[in-house]
């Protein structure tokens, strides 16, 4: 299981940012992001919107305390690995983590990263050693972490489904009336 933490959301400034971080976590084989920061109803609403139309079982829940998240994850014996440009380079430690539990949390920061989340890493890992996103940063440490097998990654029961071509627009519309029956 791969789940991500993302600390210290601002409603507004980091919106779009969040959404992103959510809906690549799940693209690239996530099944839940933690959110922590300000509680941002409206977003946690527009993925998860988002992520029941284009189907498997991806999970979005709000804790004000990240480290509840942290400790709770270790109790239950996952390794965390969080990522910074302060840390050791992803690729050279990729398969250290890969092999050392089945249940990795990635915490991903904000504006500003506290010195615990650091000292509570597993491992504190970086994508590159130049400051960039952490949306980036978060895809190619899920792509090395999954060795590629997110490009086969099937989610289950979609609406919408993307049928890959080269030119133009295929999508498979299924059942449409019943997902959006369910919002209501
Ligand atoms: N200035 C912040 C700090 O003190 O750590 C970092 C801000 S950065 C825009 C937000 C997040 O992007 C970081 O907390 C980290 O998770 C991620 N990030 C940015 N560059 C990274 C890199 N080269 N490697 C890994 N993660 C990175």
């Amino acid at each position: 299981t791969i789940n991500v933490l993302r600390l210290d959301h601002r409603i507004g400034r980091d919106t779009r940012i969040t959404t992103h971080v959510c809906l690549t976590a799940r693209a690239f084989g996530a099944s839940k992001v933690w959110l922590a920061g300000e509680e941002d109803h409206s977003m946690m609403r527009s993925v998860r919107d988002i992520a029941d139309r284009w189907g498997g079982d991806f999970e979005i829940e709000y804790n004000n305390s990240y480290m509840e998240v942290i400790m709770n994850w270790r109790e239950k014996g996952g390794k965390i690995v969080h990522l910074t440009m302060y840390g050791a380079q992803a690729h050279e430690v990729v398969d250290e983590v890969r092999e050392s539990s089945d249940d990795i949390l990635i915490i991903v920061g904000g504006a500003k990263v506290p010195t615990k989340v650091y000292k509570n890493a597993d491992w504190n890992v970086s994508v590159t050693t130049q400051p960039h996103s952490e949306v980036a940063a978060l895809a190619i440490f899920q792509h090395l972490l999954m060795e590629g097998k997110e490009f086969d990654l099937e989610f289950k029961d979609p609406v919408f489904e993307v049928i890959p071509t080269a030119h133009g627009k295929t999508v498979n519309v299924h059942n449409e009336n019943r997902k959006l029956n369910k919002k209501e």
